[in-house]
């Protein structure tokens, strides 16, 4: 990670440019738009990647995981309709640059990452910022217990079905966003899950994403 907490014009200056590129490529929810301006995406990318962390690209984080693509965080939380003081679930930490956007919206942000190594070393670098979120190390799958119902939930890794813990920790008249795999293998497709007051399961899709996999269990792999 970047030791430097900086945030400097230059920096500001590179992330409005990635906010009108956003727009551009059809982000529209101006609350989306300007949580994406706010917060410093290059403080969770490893230094060697500051020039590059305003770039619409995803990068990798160590420990084999990557921090995803700025549009894809931007289109996966436009999807979730957040609104202020929700609270929010999201499974897959990874850097904490995710989380940090939702904090940025209101939101009161729970996130699960199931590789210790990560789980600290994002740990640490989000103690020393300002947005409210609280991390847990543990296995997604399982969603958080002791912190539901959730407003929302949103998966930031590919999912091979979607996991029925998740949708029983979800409010009626919640919704989840899920990247799930799809029948090629080849990548995953964008669900929208919302459930109904009946508690059945709306579901509707939103293209096609390329996420690293939802795997089980806590571990250092
Ligand atoms: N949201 C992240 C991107 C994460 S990449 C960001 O903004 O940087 C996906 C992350 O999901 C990886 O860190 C991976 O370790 C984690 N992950 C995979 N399976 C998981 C599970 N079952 N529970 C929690 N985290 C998981």
């Amino acid at each position: 990670m970047n030791t430097s907490l900086e945030d400097n014009y230059r920096h500001k200056g590179l992330r409005q440019q990635l906010v009108d590129l956003l727009r551009t490529k059809g982000i529209t929810d101006e609350a989306v738009l300007s949580a994406i301006n706010e917060v410093p995406r290059h403080i969770f990318l490893d230094s060697s990647f500051v020039e590059l962390a305003y770039q619409d690209k995803a990068f990798p984080i160590g420990s084999g995981q990557t921090i995803s693509q700025p549009h894809t965080v931007a289109f996966q939380t436009q999807l979730l309709q957040v609104q202020k003081g929700m609270k929010v679930l999201e499974i897959g930490t990874g850097s904490g640059y995710q989380a940090c956007v939702l904090a940025a919206m209101g939101a009161k942000v729970f996130s699960i990452e199931r590789q210790r190594n990560l789980f600290f070393k994002t740990k640490e670098i989000l103690e020393q910022l300002s947005f409210r979120v609280k991390t847990f190390l543990g296995d997604g799958y399982e969603g958080l217990t002791t912190y539901q119902p959730f407003d929302r939930i949103i998966i930031t890794a590919g999912a091979p079905s979607i996991p029925e813990k998740l949708i029983e920790q979800l409010k009626p008249g919640g919704i989840m966003i899920i990247p799930m795999d799809n029948a090629e293998g080849d990548g995953q497709t964008m669900l929208r899950v919302t459930k109904m007051e009946d508690g059945s399961l709306k579901k509707e899709e939103f293209g096609d994403f390329k996420f690293v996999p939802m795997l089980k269990e806590i571990g250092n792999d």
